[in-house]
């Protein structure tokens, strides 16, 4: 596959670390067999399940038992709204469509939950729908917004949920790997993570479910993962996640700093070239490696091609998976005007990012606006 010269999409994809690579080569070497079979070669691949699970426990502030491997985000979500014991949901306007789609296609009442102009989650207002009554509600709030990386208030948003009985779900799939995250210190009911965006393979998540919760299984048939999630499991994906997730954390405070230098950077940068630019929660509390931005005469699926054309990858709209132009509704839920946002183009940085990518960047968006300009004179 060609590879861009500055790869700026890390919330659409990590491209997967040398340590997962190696893990899940050794696991093919080895030849792994069905981990549920009770010979040797099954009971290499058991341990090899229960080793990364281990690890990954201790990393995430979890049990063990409490890990459900899936096969991605989006299962891990579909899982958590599915099965979840509730009779009403209460989802936030920055849910990705994992979560959005199978609360509404549950055929129960679906409260949208509103977010600031920041695009944060408004505890005032969740409190008011859980006080309204209509059976227990499963709270459906992100780690943090895929979108503009901001971060939510779920600590807040558990608080709330405990004094009316409800569950929390929180989809952490942007934020595993990238930030402190604690399943215990959260007090969630439920997290969803996923492996290729923190630099293991793509296909491989996993569901935190707290110990003791009943959830109904979304897949039926063997008896895999303490009758949790039937299917025969991806050994060498998961060998994959655990190494993937290690590595990502190794030094995430260094990692961090520097990352949060060359975001800053490249929004000095992209003001200065434009100094109409909004960058939309700039100012909020958000991921250090995530800038979602819009220049209100820059049309958006032009600059993606320029930018591609010059080598640079980023992502234009909310869309991580949809591949075509929409208007992000997260922005209208944050009262941005229409027209703005459907111009918004997001640049998310990752631990491999490089001063040269962001001079590339810089230099392909001076480019565009100067023929942008001139086109206009
Ligand atoms: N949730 C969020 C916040 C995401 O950003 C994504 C990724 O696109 C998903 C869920 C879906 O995860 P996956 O790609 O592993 O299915």
């Amino acid at each position: 596959m060609t590879k861009p010269r500055a790869y700026l999409d890390w919330n659409a994809d990590a491209p997967l670390c040398e340590a997962a690579r190696q893990a899940m080569l050794r696991v093919w070497e080895l030849g792994a067999l069905n981990p549920s079979s009770a010979h040797a070669g099954g009971q290499k691949a058991r341990a090899i399940i229960e080793e990364a699970r281990h690890s990954m426990a201790r990393l995430l502030g979890c049990a063990s038992e409490e890990i459900i491997f899936t096969a991605g985000g989006t299962e891990a979500d579909n899982m958590a709204v599915r099965g979840a014991p509730v009779e009403r949901f209460i989802v936030s306007f920055m849910e990705h469509p994992a979560v959005m789609k199978p609360a509404k296609a549950s055929g129960k009442p679906v409260t949208l939950l509103e977010v600031d102009g920041d695009g944060k989650a408004d505890p005032e207002a969740l409190e008011r729908h859980l006080s309204v009554g209509g059976g227990r509600a499963l709270v459906c709030l992100m780690f943090a917004s895929n979108e503009s990386g901001t971060l939510q208030p779920v600590r807040e948003a558990v608080e709330i949920a405990r004094r009316h009985g409800a569950l929390v779900l929180c989809d952490a799939v942007q934020g595993a790997g990238k930030v402190e995250l604690n399943f215990a210190d959260l007090g969630v009911d439920m997290l969803a993570i996923s492996a290729h965006k923190f630099g293991g393979p793509q296909g491989v998540g996993a569901l935190i479910v707290r110990e003791g919760l009943a959830l109904e299984p979304l897949v039926l048939g063997g008896g895999q993962e303490r009758r949790r999630r039937a299917g025969t499991e991806n050994v060498a994906g998961i060998a994959g996640m655990a190494a993937a997730l290690e590595t990502a954390l190794e030094g995430w405070q260094e990692k961090k700093k520097r990352i949060r230098v060359l975001r800053n950077d490249l929004e000095t940068g992209l003001k200065a070239i434009a100094p109409e630019v909004v960058i939309f929660a700039e100012r909020a509390p958000r991921m250090v490696n995530t800038t979602w931005f819009a220049h209100p005469r820059l049309d958006a699926q032009a600059a993606l091609m320029a930018f591609d054309l010059d080598g640079v990858a980023i992502s234009a709209g909310s869309a991580c998976h949809s591949g075509k132009a929409e208007v992000p509704r997260s922005l209208i839920a944050m009262g941005v005007d229409r027209d703005l946002a459907k111009r918004a183009l997001r640049v998310s940085l990752g631990p491999d990012t490089t001063e040269d990518d962001i001079r590339l960047f810089l230099s392909s968006w001076q480019a565009q606006v100067e023929r942008m300009n001139r086109n206009a004179a």
